[in-house]
């Protein structure tokens, strides 16, 4: 069998092409909405991770401010600067990229940024109200994770899911919004870590097949239930001296094994990554909604 590719590119067109009426509709009522990115040192990934996010709210036309400081940023100062982002009426979403210099603790910077402007959906407040199952702002790569199931029509209701990984960007959220009581949801899930013990066993039992770890090819084929759905989270720079960067990007799957007996699957690049973009563009539009409505 040879999979059916989970094709982000062309979902997170359908969600950007989605967002164009609310924006058209915010803008006239004089709201376009902003995004703001604080980049603190000069860690070249985390750049090109900020880079995607201005061009990408560029290509929607909405606002956005790429805010850069030194490594040697204090804590204090960085606070500063999101309180003032939080007051500032042209921005309606707030990201820091991590990882932060170790002067900075991430969970004091989450604290602060305003919840209603948390467009990583990794503020406390958020966190509560997507455990509860309540409307709130969601993180963007398990949203886009399940944006990618309901296009290709995988209803993960009553499925094993099994996630490997449990970080609190990916692996938990998702496994929270898949256990939910909800549409695209009611799901069986298991969580998998670097503790878990029979790894392959538990991921065989997957319906759907969420790998979230950062490991390149580590889920093999032997791992994979035969028609079993794979999502594939990882992104990993492996060394390749035949292209001109030197590196090239893998995920955590064996694609090219697994991909003969999986019944659908994400490649890397091009199946998540786009889609955790296009959520935050999602986020933005909906936090410039629901902040400009309460008058
Ligand atoms: P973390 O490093 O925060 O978490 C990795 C998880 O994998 C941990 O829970 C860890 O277990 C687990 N793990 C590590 N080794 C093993 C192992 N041998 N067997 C089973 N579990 C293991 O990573 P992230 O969640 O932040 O990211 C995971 C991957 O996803 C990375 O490649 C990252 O680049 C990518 N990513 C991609 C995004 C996208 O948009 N496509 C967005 C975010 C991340 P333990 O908890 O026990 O340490």
């Amino acid at each position: 069998m040879n999979a059916q590719l989970i094709e982000g590119k062309v979902v997170a067109k359908s969600v950007r092409s989605g967002l164009k009426p609310r924006i058209a509709a915010l803008k006239e009522r004089g709201v376009t909405p902003g995004l703001a990115t604080v980049l603190v040192g000069d860690d070249p990934a985390s750049a090109i991770y900020v880079n995607s996010k201005i061009k990408a709210c560029e290509r929607l036309k909405l606002h956005s401010e790429a805010i850069q400081r030194p490594a040697e940023l204090t804590q204090a100062e960085l606070l500063k600067l999101v309180s003032d982002l939080n007051e500032d009426k042209n921005i309606h979403g707030i990201l820091v990229q991590s990882p932060l210099p170790d002067q900075i603790d991430e969970l004091t910077v989450t604290l602060a940024i305003d919840p209603r402007k948390d467009v990583d959906g990794f503020h406390p407040f958020n966190v509560g109200l997507m455990l509860l199952g309540r409307p709130g702002l969601l993180p963007c790569t398990p949203h886009g994770i399940i944006k990618l199931l309901e296009h290709y029509e995988i209803n993960p209701a009553g499925k094993e899911v099994v996630v490997v990984g449990r970080s609190n960007i990916v692996g938990k959220p998702v496994a929270a919004i898949l256990q939910q009581k909800a549409k695209m949801a009611d799901a069986t899930v298991t969580v998998a870590h670097s503790r878990s013990k029979n790894l392959a066993d538990i991921c065989r039992r997957a319906d759907i097949l969420i790998a979230a770890v950062g490991r390149p090819a580590m889920i093999t084929v032997d791992m994979v239930q035969p028609g079993a759905v794979i999502i594939d989270v990882g992104q990993n720079r492996v060394e390749d001296s035949s292209v001109e960067k030197g590196y090239r990007v893998v995920g955590d799957v064996d694609f090219p094994q697994v991909q003969e007996v999986a019944s659908y699957i994400t490649p890397v690049p091009g199946g998540v990554g786009p889609m955790t973009i296009a959520m935050l563009m999602s986020n933005t539009v909906a936090a410039a909604e629901s902040i400009t409505s309460e008058g």
